[in-house]
């Protein structure tokens, strides 16, 4: 089996390493284990070396882990795409939600939060490299989705999440990441209370830490290639 614990240890020797380099306050930059399409055993070696947030992509697969895992101590982050009928799973479910895109989803997550739980913490993703296909909203529509969301009791937005286009060289990559932190300063500059910037991936996480990354997104570098 892949050594997981190593492999977790180099991400956080990675992390370090790229916080001092850039000037960043050490500890500043937390990270989000993506355990996508991986098993509950590989979990299981995850939180044995003390990691308690994990990210999911498809709720369905998330939902039969959560069950296995019976899991009082997980913090679980939804990272996908969100379709309509299945917001209130993970209203219900998650502590997080990294992919929120449209007021409508907005709405009804707002709306299917649990009274007993805390507010849902909530990232808009933005289509940073203005792809066709891609999830997210162009930075131009964000401030009033940000200040519409912001107003929903049941919600807490905490910042921004992005994919950038994959790209193979480092200026190229910080391009990217160096607009979203345009766009999330932009944001504080209106007196909103932001403190996350969900970015960086095991290919770009140097570059996205360069930029004001607070929250790296791993997967690969953790658990190795994704079965397919
Ligand atoms: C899969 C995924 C990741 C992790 O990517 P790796 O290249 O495996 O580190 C991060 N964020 C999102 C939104 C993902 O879907």
């Amino acid at each position: 089996m892949t050594d997981i614990a190593g492999n977790l240890e180099k991400i956080r020797t990675r992390i370090r390493q790229a916080e001092h380099q850039y000037h960043r306050t050490p500890g500043s930059v937390g990270l989000l284990v993506v355990s996508k399409s991986r098993s509950v055993a590989e979990i299981r070696a995850a939180m044995a070396c003390g990691h308690r947030d994990f990210g999911e992509n498809y709720l369905q697969e998330a939902i039969t882990k959560m069950n296995t895992l019976d899991d009082a101590e997980i913090c679980w982050h939804f990272i996908g795409p969100i379709q309509s009928n299945k917001t209130r799973a993970i209203a219900e479910r998650f502590t997080w939600v990294h992919s929120l895109d449209r007021i409508k989803i907005a709405r009804r997550l707002n709306d299917m939060r649990p009274a007993a739980t805390p507010p849902l913490n909530v990232c808009i993703e933005i289509n940073i490299s203005d792809e066709p296909t891609k999830s997210g909203i162009s930075p131009d529509t964000l401030q009033p989705f940000a200040v519409a969301i912001s107003k929903m009791p049941r919600l807490r937005l905490r910042g921004l999440m992005a994919m950038p286009k994959p790209c193979a060289d480092f200026a190229g990559q910080r391009c990217a990441f160096q607009l979203m932190y345009d766009c999330f300063a932009g944001l504080l500059a209106d007196n909103l209370q932001l403190d996350t910037l969900s970015m960086g991936t095991t290919e770009d996480m140097e570059a996205a830490i360069a930029e004001g990354s607070t929250m790296v997104r791993i997967g690969t570098a953790i658990f190795g290639t994704r079965p397919k």
